[in-house]
């Protein structure tokens, strides 16, 4: 089987134009580099501590409750939310960085910069230590979801997934599609060699 990062590989520009009722729940990959980080929202939130759910939980006072659970959580977890501006030679989008997928791109837990919040010129640190992403190509896997396909992508994607760009494999890659290419020129030639009168 196709390595996963490699699979349905697309640029932003054909992500960005197969967007339609088809395509819900289609998965494709990209490779782009983060440029901008968007700094407007927290980069964590409050989540859900049951494993599978992680889903966002409300301030009651005393305690915070999970919606998705309807349950009392005591003590939630910082998880990642990292808004991002990338781009590849085509176009350029936001994306969501979740949880342990933006943990690995930081190398920080959220928790440890999440106690940094405190600390004497905590925001600003925990924003250097974000923006270090900047500049890293990266390939996203990206699920196309109802909501992309309203905003015709406009609000960004979330990336289910994130990987180091293995230049190896990306050239192998490369070099089948020029394969390809030769091949689909090759059966032209002979077909139109055919066809032509001598
Ligand atoms: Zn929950």
């Amino acid at each position: 089987m196709k390595n996963r990062s490699l699979r349905n590989r697309k640029n932003l520009s054909q992500i960005v134009q197969m967007l339609n009722a088809e395509s819900v729940g289609q998965v494709c990959t990209c490779k782009a580099i983060i440029y901008y980080i968007v700094h407007d929202y927290a980069p964590f939130y409050k989540s859900c501590t049951k494993i599978g759910c992680q889903k966002k939980v409300i301030d009651i006072g005393d305690h915070y409750w999970c919606n998705n659970c309807n349950n009392a959580i005591p003590s939630p977890d910082a998880r990642y939310q990292l808004k991002a501006r990338i781009q590849d030679d085509t176009e350029s989008t936001l994306i969501t960085i979740f949880g342990d997928e933006a943990e690995e791109l930081l190398k920080h837990p959220a928790s440890e910069l999440k106690n940094l919040i405190k600390s004497e010129n905590g925001i600003q640190t925990i924003k250097a230590i974000i923006d270090e992403i900047i500049g890293t190509l990266i390939v996203f896997e990206i699920k196309i979801s109802q909501y992309n396909i309203q905003s015709q992508g406009r609000c960004g994607f979330t990336a289910y997934k994130i990987f180091q760009v293995d230049y190896k494999l990306d050239s192998h890659q490369i070099q089948e599609q020029i394969e390809q290419v030769i091949e689909a020129s090759q059966i032209f030639n002979d077909t139109f060699q055919a066809h032509t009168p001598t």
